[in-house]
């Protein structure tokens, strides 16, 4: 039997205009002209999230590991951040020498528990990392509010959130600074790639500083690095890409929620399925549409994803509590952290995904809950 065609998890949506902008920054974006895509996509992405510092950069990873070097973080200091997460957002905490502190996640947005960050919180803390997973929000207010009360920063790895919104903010607007993604699965891509942002005109200064082997800004001596820094630029190709993105970013989100609502009219019917939540006050791009499922229902969710593989679809695990990953340092799992990860799978949304491959998806991931 013939297998059915394959469908991705995700795909970034190229179109002529970014082509034409590629085209232009390999053909013309050199020696007088090497940072103009570059500083049009940095002005153009601040812009669109409301704040005025951003600096363009190689991965959300390497903007993460700025922001916290910039904020002083080091050997002795905590950062807390959810159990629940990439490796992403944890590795710069390890590499600068920074101990994480991994709590619990709320069984309903996936994102940081703030009674268990108030209970992790000591007189090391530095930094809050909140991330909004899967493009849903953490409770910024009352991270906010826990943050000014400690002395705390509070920052945003808004990988996963173009297009979130929170009480009207965009999600990477709020913290001390933001970070975002631009990696091919990510909303907007430029293949690989990141944004540093921030309202706060002193980090700035330090990461860009950071950002080009650590020569400040203005200086006239050349090729004297004022201190350590990171190699961590965005090239100024990508950056033609990420313009042509950014140009068309309403209409990608607006897929990405498209997509979202269309899962959940599907399993409508199936009350044991939950999807992405949106509370009052919030907005979500909804980057990566994900299913749990009720644990009375007897789906696991490796049972869905070999269903997913058997039906030749690209479904994907819920990330793993980073507590159980061997190398990590001890940290307790977070009891949501680990019920969520077995009963949560994400589906597929790419830009062009046509109704008969929702459908497709649908159909599997309905037939695994009927027939548990
Ligand atoms: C994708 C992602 C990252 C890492 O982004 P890179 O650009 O690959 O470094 C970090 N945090 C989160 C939440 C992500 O989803």
């Amino acid at each position: 039997m013939n297998k059915p065609e394959r469908i991705p998890l995700s795909r970034p949506s190229i179109t002529d205009r970014e082509v034409e902008l590629a085209t232009d920054a390999a053909r013309s974006g050199w020696g007088a002209q090497c940072y103009a895509y570059l500083e049009r996509f940095e002005v153009a992405f601040a812009n669109h999230i409301g704040v005025p510092h951003a600096i363009a950069t190689s991965s959300c990873t390497g903007a993460l590991h700025m922001g916290l070097a910039a904020l002083g973080i080091g050997a002795g200091d905590e950062v807390i951040l959810a159990d629940t997460n990439w490796v992403a957002s944890v590795a710069p905490v390890l590499q600068l020498g920074a101990t994480p502190v991994l709590v619990d996640i709320c069984a309903d947005t996936w994102c940081l528990d703030v009674d268990a960050v108030r209970a992790a919180i000591t007189p090391r803390t530095r930094a809050i990392i909140a991330v909004h997973l899967y493009g849903n929000l953490c409770d910024m207010d009352a991270l906010q509010t826990l943050g000014n009360e400690y002395g705390i920063a509070v920052v945003e790895d808004a990988a996963e959130a173009i297009g979130s919104t929170y009480l009207g903010q965009r999600a990477g607007a709020m913290g001390a600074f933001g970070v975002f993604s631009f990696h091919g699965s990510k909303t907007i891509s430029t293949g690989e790639g990141g944004m540093f942002v921030t309202s706060d005109a002193r980090l700035y200064d330090k990461v860009l500083s950071l950002s080009n082997h650590g020569r400040v800004k203005g200086q006239t001596r050349q090729f004297w690095p004022e201190m350590l820094g990171f190699k961590y630029k965005m090239s100024n190709l990508q950056a033609a890409l990420g313009c042509a993105q950014l140009e068309r970013v309403e209409a990608l989100v607006a897929r990405k929620r498209e997509i979202l609502q269309s899962y959940r009219d599907a399993f409508a019917g199936e009350s044991s399925i939950r999807m992405n939540p949106e509370p009052e006050g919030t907005h979500i791009g909804a980057w990566m549409p994900t299913v749990v499922v009720d644990g009375q229902s007897g789906v696991m969710a490796n049972g869905m994803l070999e269903k997913f593989v058997h039906a030749n679809i690209d479904a994907r695990p819920f990330f793993a509590p980073l507590s159980t990953l061997p190398w990590m340092p001890p940290n307790a799992t977070g009891a949501n952290a680990q019920s969520v990860y077995e009963r949560a799978v994400n589906l597929p949304s790419f830009h062009d995904m046509t109704n008969d491959q929702i459908a497709r998806v649908s159909y599997v991931l309905l037939e695994a809950v009927r027939r548990a």
